[in-house]
């Protein structure tokens, strides 16, 4: 992650944004390292998808969550465990029970101190936003489904399996017709590929591929993404229909034996050019690599 973050990742709650009945999103306002916040309400409990960046954004989020949950039990998960979905998570102890996958559990024990170092080096706003983080240990681990009972109101917690990270999971909402989908979605941006070997090797572009086939094989009402703006189904296909071309287009070179830096050049003058209003254009390099390193498999 070379890229530097000048601005402040910082989660506003000033447009909060009602998708359903007793369901809002606190929205990122396309504001990088601020992810795209859910809060589902039910009878008796309200859940919190993503923390925020560190201490000082998590205290909004859960501040926000108190104030819409006028009492009711409060509970916690995120979509995967990078800084700004999940390093917020110390601030609900004792406030609100957190529950993730089995996978994403072990992603944060084992990567989120090495994501701490990384995120620190980009930059002096970030670093700040990240003071005083200790990664936070889940209050309930799930294998690979999870309903959770808010009161009238049954939310479906799915672990993807590998895909954007080894951890990811999906947060559907199904009597909205609702999909909170972290990173695996983003809108308006090419799909992010944290792909730094040798340590940075946990996103696959096949099994991502293979999820967004699934994910897209149901289109839900609404889809939340985990950056950008919130949108319907054609935010799924978006990236299903990405992420193919983007392996097509990659293997077909590497058949030919081309070298692994002109495929980046190739794919990626390529890529701007079917998609010249999508930001993000640093992951075209890392995805072309990551799908070069999958390619036979
Ligand atoms: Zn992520």
């Amino acid at each position: 992650m070379a890229e530097q973050v000048s601005s402040d990742p910082v989660v506003q709650v000033g447009e909060v944004q009602e998708i359903a009945p007793d369901l809002v999103v606190i929205p990122d306002r396309n504001v990088p390292l601020v992810p795209n916040i859910g809060i589902i309400g039910g009878k008796e409990a309200v859940l919190i998808v993503e923390t925020g960046m560190g201490p000082s954004n998590a205290e909004i989020v859960l501040k926000f969550a108190e104030e819409h949950a006028r009492g009711r039990k409060l509970y916690l998960t995120t979509t995967h465990f990078h800084p700004e979905h999940a390093f917020g998570a110390q601030v609900f102890a004792g406030k609100a029970t957190f529950l993730v996958n089995q996978a994403q559990a072990d992603d944060l024990r084992t990567k989120g101190p090495g994501y701490l170092g990384m995120f620190r080096g980009l930059g002096d706003a970030v670093a700040r936003r990240l003071e005083g983080v200790e990664l936070a240990q889940p209050d309930v681990v799930y294998g690979q489904a999870y309903d959770l009972d808010l009161g009238g109101r049954v939310v479906q917690l799915r672990a993807t399996g590998r895909a954007h990270s080894r951890g990811d999971q999906v947060v559907k909402v199904p009597d909205a017709d609702v999909l909170f989908t972290g990173d695996l979605v983003e809108a308006g941006q090419f799909a992010i590929f944290p792909w730094f070997p040798p340590h940075g090797v946990d996103v696959s572009g096949t099994r991502w591929l293979a999820v967004m086939q699934c994910l897209a094989a149901e289109p839900p009402r609404v889809v939340v993404p985990g950056h950008g703006a919130i949108g319907d189904a054609s935010l799924l296909a978006d990236v299903r229909d990405y992420l193919t071309l983007l392996r097509d287009e990659t293997w077909t070179r590497r058949d030919s034996a081309m070298s692994e830096g002109t495929i980046v050049e190739e794919i990626s003058a390529l890529m701007i050019q079917r998609y010249p209003e999508w930001a993000g254009r640093e992951w075209l390099e890392t995805g072309a690599k990551c799908l070069c390193s999958e390619h036979s498999v």
